[in-house]
């Protein structure tokens, strides 16, 4: 976050949008036609270059957009402590209504508290039905200004361009209400947006300068890492000498990619940014440690601070809205006057990066009920350690939780995950009905254990296996990389891109 500039001489700066909602409801058109219409006619060539943000003319002032939609990028820097957007725009399409990530996205704005401005997109198709749209938002306690409430609503079409304008409008007329000043002189303070290695250019980091000036040559703290700029590079792909508040640039020279939504600064000289670097980079493997050994449910209760002792955090995501709702009714009864049990977030759905990201800023545990992490989330809670637990019964977990509570250490009940297997195609036997050409993608898989059907990490179906083979021959297990052949127990519908998981659920002492 910035720091107070009383007293030193700001100036308005262009306010930093980031564009949220469900899935297909149009958040990558909506940049896209912002970027087409407003950058390309501003600017000779167009923009060549994804830098992950965008700064665009308007009559009455400039914003930047962060390229970046979606929930995870928006975690990941408030992870971080970083506050890299000062306005969220929830994408709502007109024609599909609210949806679980439209709420996801809500929450998350106001848990930032970052004002809103809603989008209701797709207005040009058939069907599209704006006021219901308003009704809903309304029920979820986001009442649109004409109603007497607080929230710009905007009709737009990221196709036809209707209501863009109006769209950039409520912007600026937003931002103005918020004041948003910085220096535009001095050394240069900001946030990351995104890094890589890239081949011949080293490691390029595109960074929202927030506060002064970025110059090259200037000597820059980013996270963990540091160096002299080289060169800075513009979103058209223009080098550029100079970049100021509100101005994403990407930078050429530092010694290594820092992360997403890490705190960028100008330093006087080499000798203190490595020194800060190198403090950074021993206090991350620390904290990586750290998590570790808290990722037992347990030790994560042990392990708060005695201001928070009392609470046991929980990000949940379940499989369907009937769970959901039993689930968060059992988790709320089992709070008392010492111990509170705090429901983060709670949603429908498979485990995403931006659960993960929740879990690690409120130091919550995860827990899947028949759902599973896809592949970025399961990669993010390992690099983090963070602990990620899964359940496909309502008491084991409520169970779990209230041993954590009460610091009772009995023997738990836990599953493991064996082997996992994607489906590649599916085939029909007289025998067996459906058999599903598999790939082990994890693990092993074993025959006589229980098995579940996945579908998008959803679980769809609990039985038995009939039958395992590899070519023509029954075989016990299934090693991870081999091919095999599946048939379910009484289960027909097995589909394409499918998941088979073999379990067990064993008994193991708590550790202390
Ligand atoms: P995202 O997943 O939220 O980024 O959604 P996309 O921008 O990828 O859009 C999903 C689909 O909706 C694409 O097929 C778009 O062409 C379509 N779409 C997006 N905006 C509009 C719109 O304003 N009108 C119509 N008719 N289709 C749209």
């Amino acid at each position: 976050t910035l720091a107070d500039y009383s007293g030193i001489d700001s100036e308005n700066r262009a306010p930093v949008v980031t564009i949220m909602g469900h899935v297909d409801h149009g958040k990558t058109s909506l940049l896209d036609y912002i970027r087409k219409a407003k950058v390309a006619a501003g600017e000779a060539g167009g923009i060549t270059q994804h830098i992950g943000a965008y700064h665009v003319p308007h009559e009455k002032g400039m914003i930047t957009f962060l390229d970046t939609p979606g929930h995870a990028a928006f975690t990941a820097m408030r992870a971080r402590g970083a506050k890299a957007t000062d306005i969220v725009i929830i994408v709502v399409a007109a024609d599909d209504g609210v949806m679980p990530q439209t709420e996801e996205a809500i929450n998350h704005a106001k848990a930032a508290g970052v004002p809103l401005i809603i989008a209701i997109n797709k207005v040009d198709k058939e069907g599209a039905d704006p006021d219901r749209v308003k009704n809903e938002l309304a029920t979820k306690d986001v009442i649109p200004e004409a109603w007497g409430g607080e929230y710009q609503f905007i009709n737009v079409s990221a196709h036809s361009g209707e209501g863009i304008d109006d769209l950039l409008d409520a912007i600026l007329l937003q931002s103005e209400l918020l004041e948003l000043k910085a220096p535009a002189t001095g050394p240069a303070s900001g946030v990351v947006i995104e890094s890589r290695v890239e081949k011949g250019r080293g490691t390029v980091a595109s960074i929202l300068v927030q506060s002064g000036e970025l110059n090259v040559g200037d000597m820059l703290l980013a996270g963990a890492h540091y160096g002299r700029v080289r060169a800075l590079v513009d979103e058209t792909g223009q080098q550029v000498k100079k970049a100021g508040p509100s101005i994403p640039v990407e930078v050429l020279g530092l010694d290594g990619a820092p992360e997403a939504g890490e705190q960028v600064q100008v330093l006087p000289d080499e000798k203190k940014a490595r020194e800060v670097a190198e403090f950074r980079q021993e206090r991350d493997r620390d904290v990586k440690l750290k998590r570790q050994q808290a990722s037992k449910l347990e030790n994560l209760f042990e392990n708060m601070g005695s201001a928070e002792a009392s609470q046991v955090n929980i990000v949940l995501k379940t499989d369907v809205r009937g769970s959901l709702e039993a689930l968060i009714g059992a988790l709320n009864d089992l709070s008392t006057d010492e111990v509170k049990v705090s429901l983060v977030s709670a949603g429908v759905g498979a485990i995403n990066e931006s659960d993960v990201n929740l879990a690690m800023t409120s130091e919550a545990v995860l827990l899947g009920f028949n759902v599973r992490a896809d592949s970025k989330a399961k990669r993010l809670c390992e690099q983090e350690g963070i602990d990620l637990r899964y359940y496909s019964v309502i008491y084991e977990l409520i169970d779990d939780v209230k041993q954590a509570m009460s610091g009772l250490l009995a023997p738990e009940k836990r599953e493991e995950i064996l082997g996992t297997a994607e489906v590649r195609d599916v085939f029909r036997s007289s025998k067996f009905g459906a058999v599903a050409g598999c790939m082990v993608v994890e693990g092993t898989l074993y025959r006589n254990r229980p098995i579940r059907v996945l579908r998008d990490d959803v679980v769809v179906f609990e039985g038995e296996l009939e039958s395992l083979r590899r070519f023509k021959d029954d075989v016990q297990e299934v090693r991870n990389g081999m091919e095999c052949g599946i048939a379910v127990k009484s289960y027909n519908d097995v589909k394409e891109g499918d998941k088979i998981e073999v379990f067990e659920v064993k008994e193991v002492a708590r550790s202390l």
